[in-house]
């Protein structure tokens, strides 16, 4: 297998870093700081192809496959793991679900809008009291003629706030089961939807999350996404695709700083020398680039069988686990390399330490990665 990039994704590459200098780099201090989520960034980003990057030409999106979208995100997030974030959720998650289960005529309503970032878009499974166990929800959705009416609430939504158009999975049968859920698309806008607590985060300070509310929401019939009763297994599936996102988001996380450390390790002089010429510092850097190598290797597996249309839920699953633990791994000992600078926000790594634990929660915890691992090696 051939692991390097190709003309695609150089391009994609090139235009990010370039991109990047105008318009991301020099605000992400001051987006962190005041947990600005940059509209117009996305605006841009859609502008560039890259708020479509998985979804046919036909419907305004850029057509690529996993391999390219992997990195777009990655390089994202070496830039800005909050950009990466927020440009994953709305690829991945909600064009993605609309993308995979929506019919013909859905797609053409919604899928131009969110591919030109003329819409933002917000996917919505977890509530208060169901993380992990999102197949409890209790957010509600009853039918009333030709309408639904949606009552609860979902929590932790990425976009919450500035999305212009949510996926929300609600319950429409019994507790319990996996067929009792079905994915709504609601636009901003219809009565009874808004928004609710914005969360003051740890890390990813610039991606948005809060809480989604549906009083007597009321949805069309036709804003169903595939059959009513199918809502929980489609999420799954989303899921399966999304853990690639994550995967990638770490990737760029631990390469940006894992880059910060190695090039201050060679500047910063103690005891007459750079420091990577200390054993305990080299050492380091040699775990996180091999580690890093790693982390590659599984998502390009991932990615290898998903744009093949195999199954790839452990691939994915381990891809995420693995890459998220070893995006928080490389960013602690890289604030460490850094020593008491680390510890500032005048370097980088201080905000990849904050943001890269985010990766080993959102998306199933590192936790349930390892159930997902062991059900499908067990059975
Ligand atoms: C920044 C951010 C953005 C997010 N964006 C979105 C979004 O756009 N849409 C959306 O729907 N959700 C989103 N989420 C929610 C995210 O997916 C959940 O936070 C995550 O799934 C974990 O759920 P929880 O927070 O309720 O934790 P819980 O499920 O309460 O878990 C708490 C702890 O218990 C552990 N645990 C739970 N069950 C088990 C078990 N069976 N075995 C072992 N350990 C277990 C977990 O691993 C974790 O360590 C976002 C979250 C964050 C922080």
């Amino acid at each position: 297998m051939d692991f390097s990039y190709n003309e695609n994704q150089k391009m994609i590459a090139d235009m990010i870093q370039q991109f990047g200098k105008q318009n991301i780099t020099p605000f992400v201090r001051e987006w962190d700081d005041n947990q600005t989520f940059p509209v117009d960034v996305f605006k841009k980003l859609g502008e560039l192809g890259l708020m479509g990057v998985l979804v046919p030409t036909e419907y305004g999106g850029s057509g690529f496959s996993y391999t390219e979208y992997v990195t777009a995100i990655e390089q994202l997030a070496i830039l800005d793991p909050s950009i990466g974030l927020s440009m994953a959720a709305h690829n991945s998650l909600c064009a993605g679900h609309i993308l995979q289960f929506g019919n013909d005529e859905q797609k053409k309503k919604w899928l131009p809008k969110l591919t030109s970032a003329e819409w933002i878009g917000a996917w919505a499974l977890t509530e208060h009291s169901t993380g992990s166990d999102a197949g409890a929800m209790a957010t509600t959705a009853v039918k009333d003629g030709n309408n639904w009416v949606l009552n609860g609430a979902k929590n932790f939504i990425t976009h919450a706030i500035s999305g212009d158009i949510a996926v929300v999975m609600a319950r429409t049968g019994e507790k319990g089961d996996s067929h009792g859920m079905t994915a709504f698309v609601i636009e901003k806008g219809t009565l009874g939807f808004s928004s609710g607590k914005k969360e003051d985060k740890l890390g990813m300070r610039a991606s948005e999350t809060a809480e989604l509310i549906f009083d007597n929401c009321k949805v069309p019939n036709e804003n169903i996404l595939g059959n009513v009763g199918d809502g929980f297994v489609q999420a799954m599936k989303v899921l399966d695709g999304g853990r690639i996102s994550i995967a990638a988001l770490s990737l760029g996380i631990a390469k940006g700083a894992y880059q910060a450390a190695l090039q201050y390790s060679k500047e910063r002089i103690q005891f007459g020398k750079p420091i990577s010429h200390f054993q305990a510092i080299a050492f380091k850097l040699a775990d996180m680039a091999t580690e890093i190598e790693a982390s590659e290797l599984l998502i390009y597996n991932a990615v290898d069988k998903k744009n093949r249309g195999e199954k790839m839920t452990l691939e994915g699953s381990m891809a995420k686990y693995y890459s998220s633990e070893v995006a928080v791994k490389v960013a602690t000992d890289a604030v460490q390399v850094l020593g008491g600078y680390g510890y500032t926000k005048d370097f980088p790594v201080e905000r990849f330490y904050r943001d890269s634990k985010l990766c080993t929660i959102g998306e199933g915890t590192s936790e349930i990665q390892k159930l997902v691992i062991a059900k499908q090696i067990i059975g």
